[in-house]
């Protein structure tokens, strides 16, 4: 996709802080970090959202899971633990649309995501 950000990153033109990279996908730092650890795991092909998910990206959707503990165990977090979320829709915040798992981690996280009484 021409106009997207993230498939930009994956093109190399747009610059990223790149940690992992394989044949099908990307992961690299936020440009806003929401942790010490705030990174951001992409599937090489093209997905808006979780909507529009087709049986077809199954394999490469699970493999983020799979990337997503790559890096924990890089950044020594496997012991400790650290949080993944896909956001989707504005409910979520979803401010790209491309696919991308978040892995956030070292410090302790808070929860539930959204404020008390809402
Ligand atoms: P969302 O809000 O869609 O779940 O997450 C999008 C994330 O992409 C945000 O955390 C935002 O900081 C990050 N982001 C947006 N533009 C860039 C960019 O150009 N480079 C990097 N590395 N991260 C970006
Ligand atoms: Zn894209």
């Amino acid at each position: 996709m021409t106009d997207c950000l993230f498939c930009k990153i994956i093109d190399k033109q747009v610059d990223a802080k790149i940690v992992y990279e394989d044949e099908r996908a990307l992961a690299f730092r936020d440009i806003h970090p929401q942790a010490p650890l705030h990174v951001l795991v992409i599937p090489k092909m093209h997905v808006a959202s979780i909507n529009e998910l087709r049986q077809a990206h199954e394999p490469d959707l699970g493999h983020l899971f799979l990337v997503a503990a790559e890096i924990a165990k890089q950044e020594g977090l496997q012991e400790r633990g650290y949080r993944t979320v896909m956001n989707c829709g504005p409910d979520a915040g979803q401010s790209v649309s491309h696919v991308h798992l978040h892995v956030l981690g070292g410090t302790r996280l808070g929860w539930p995501p959204f404020p008390r009484g809402a």
